[in-house]
């Protein structure tokens, strides 16, 4: 018998593919820089992004510029801990 479980997963924003999607929360301490964890899904009803979480594109660097209503979402937490395993 198969007990089926929904993996839990996060939103991330990717800084070099300018795309949101959800990674799997027990792999995210396997994101590498760019790769951003949100602790919620940002609102569509943003009228600078509209919900595309990214406002332009630098292009110096080629990273997309995170709009504000992004920002708001980033999880710290998850960033600070990263950075404490390395
Ligand atoms: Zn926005």
């Amino acid at each position: 018998m198969q007990i089926f479980m929904k993996n839990k997963t996060t939103w991330c924003f990717s800084a070099f593919s300018g795309k949101l999607y959800e990674c799997l929360t027990d792999d995210l301490h396997l994101l590498n820089e760019g790769q951003i964890p949100l602790k919620d899904k940002p609102r569509n009803g943003c009228k600078k992004c509209y919900g595309r979480g990214y406002i332009g594109k630098n292009q110096t660097n080629l990273v997309y510029d995170v709009c504000l209503c992004l920002r708001k979402q980033i999880n710290f937490d998850i960033i600070n801990s990263n950075n404490v395993k390395k």
